[in-house]
């Protein structure tokens, strides 16, 4: 296996220019490093990053859904291709490694095995994914679920708060929508696996003092929104024990899904977002409560289960105050298992480098759920300090982003000998 040492020479110094220049790219009236997807600052910056893929000796295209691909040749073109990449879009008022260690450090690993002077078997693709971050639209990792096929002319009509459709608004970047639909990756380049370094945008990392995590799957996501009906009455006169109060019943729910995220075996959380009241009046007992809450697991047997049990629980709280609920669940996605074969190499290309590393699931979605249709897939994480992530004080050390880009490259040049076999997939 290559052997790469953090302290490559220079990529330190071109790491943290890197992140730095490319924070210069952002809406300068919002909060935070912002870039949204097809705002002008991101039309800029993506010019930007061509440029750097050009200069660590890629050849650059853009792809029929906007995603900005650097090929590195290998010596056999017919062998499905490595890929590895990530964002550079952000959420508004977000910072500025989320996405963007994966796009530079992917760069950089190129820089090194270029230096390094071996020359891969396959191709090894880096991709920077159109808009991975949630939008206006309502749907994220607009560039991989293109790429993985799964776009559709349902997404291209959602429409923003202004009623422009996203349809529209690839046209106005520069894209054909019916042509982003169309270039399912599937049908032109032959996969042999998707590697992604990403910020763990938890805690784990830092709490354990490790600097690496590879990643064991992504969660799923069920979403719930609730509606309690009671009864209005005068909030003075109605005695406490004859009410039919939806804010106390939804109160109950707000309680009983958190304790569902408590009770999760492996990785789980719930959440509770939003609790909207139909009732203006404080004399008035409410009697239309809407809530929005979330379950995210990588427990996919769990998550299976939390509809059924939940319903339930919420039910016979809701009845004991005389509410009623009706429940409204939708899945988000679902539990995404990273492959087993790609793990296992990513292990050993940081046990031969002498990185101290564990499991970990990511609670987050990544463009890596879209590519794990496409060909084995797998995440390295690095640590995020605090924990923060989607906010201004989002923060990775350089040098922990550099003992990623060493695991990143070690497992490309692994990978690129290795037959993953179907089963591997898993
Ligand atoms: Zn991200």
């Amino acid at each position: 296996m290559l052997q790469i040492n953090n302290n490559v020479s220079g990529a330190t110094e071109r790491l943290e220019s890197g992140i730095a220049e490319l924070s210069e790219f952002r809406e300068s009236d919002r909060p935070g490093w912002t870039r949204d997807v097809f705002s002008e600052s991101y039309r800029a910056s993506r010019q930007w990053t061509a440029d750097r893929m050009r200069a660590a000796g890629l050849e650059v295209f853009t792809d029929a859904a906007g995603n900005i691909v650097g090929r590195l040749a290998g010596r056999n073109p017919n062998a499905p291709v490595l890929v590895t990449g990530s964002h550079t879009d952000t959420v508004d008022g977000g910072g500025r490694f989320d996405g963007v260690v994966g796009v530079l450090g992917a760069i950089e690993a190129v820089q090194q095995l270029r230096e390094s002077g071996q020359v891969l078997t396959r191709d090894l693709l880096v991709v920077d994914f159109l808009g991975e971050e949630s939008n206006p639209y309502g749907l994220s990792c607009l560039g991989s679920r293109a790429a993985a096929g799964e776009l559709t002319p349902a997404d291209l009509d959602r429409t923003d708060y202004r009623g422009v459709t996203l349809g529209e608004s690839f046209a106005s970047f520069g894209l054909d929508p019916a042509a982003a639909m169309a270039s399912h990756w599937a049908r032109s380049t032959p996969l042999h696996s998707y590697i992604e370094l990403h910020i763990e945008q938890g805690p784990t990392l830092e709490q354990r003092g490790l600097p690496l995590g590879i990643v064991t799957g992504i969660a799923g996501i069920e979403r719930l929104i609730a509606t309690f009906t009671g009864s209005p009455d005068h909030a003075g006169t109605r005695p406490m024990d004859d009410r039919r109060d939806a804010m106390v019943a939804a109160a109950e729910a707000v309680l009983a899904i958190r304790s569902e995220g408590c009770g999760a075996p492996n990785h789980g959380v719930a959440t509770t977002t939003r609790v909207e009241s139909e009732s203006r009046s404080p004399n008035v007992v409410p009697s239309l409560v809407r809530t929005v809450s979330e379950v995210r697991s990588v427990d996919s047997e769990w998550l299976t289960g939390v509809r059924g049990r939940l319903a339930e629980e919420i039910l016979t709280r809701a009845q004991a105050h005389g509410v009623d609920v009706e429940f409204n669940w939708s899945t988000d996605n679902e539990v995404v298992s990273a492959s087993t074969g790609v793990q296992d190499i990513a292990a050993g290309a940081a046990d031969q480098l002498g990185v101290p590393w564990m499991p970990i699931p990511s609670g987050a979605t990544h463009d890596a759920v879209h590519m794990a249709t496409l060909a084995p897939m797998g995440m390295i994480f690095v640590p995020s300090k605090a924990g923060k992530s989607h906010c201004p004080e989002e923060w990775t050390d350089t040098a922990d982003i550099a003992t990623g880009v060493g695991a990143l490259v070690s497992t490309l040049a692994a990978l690129d000998t290795t037959d993953l076999p179907p089963a591997a997939r898993n």
